[in-house]
């Protein structure tokens, strides 16, 4: 398994609960690709997949509906996350939507990748990986 340098991009990473297997199978498959990583994760999101990726180091933030979302927005804001992957629930209308509005906002404001789905979020991590 690769370890991420220093100057290894950083990556957040966030699922909402009904899309958190789907996050820890693609965290299974991507394993080696995000080991290059600096991780940033939410609470639940980032036990899941740790768990799942033993070989990952993730730096896990506050649950998502307890500021952990708005952490990544800071650290999106200051600069030390360069993308993020959030797959979001299309089909549960949640309490903190405004995390995900806020995230976006961010994304395009500091002209970050931000992948919502399994689909971008593999073209985003091989595609900065070979930076
Ligand atoms: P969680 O947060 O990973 O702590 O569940 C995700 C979210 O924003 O819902």
């Amino acid at each position: 398994m690769d370890s991420p340098k220093s100057h290894a991009p950083s990556l957040a990473i966030v699922a909402h609960d009904q899309m958190k297997d789907g996050m820890r199978d693609w965290a299974r498959r991507h394993e080696k690709l995000l080991s290059r990583y600096r991780l940033f994760a939410t609470g639940t999101t980032g036990g899941i997949v740790a768990a799942a990726c033993p070989g990952l180091k993730i730096k896990r933030l506050k649950s998502g509906p307890l500021g952990g979302d708005q952490q990544i927005g800071a650290l999106i804001a200051e600069k030390k996350v360069e993308a993020l992957i959030f797959f979001v629930d299309p089909m549960t209308a949640l309490p903190h939507d405004v995390d995900v509005k806020a995230l976006i906002r961010l994304s395009i404001l500091y002209d970050i990748p931000f992948a919502c789905n399994a689909a971008t979020a593999n073209l985003l991590i091989s595609g900065m990986a070979r930076k």
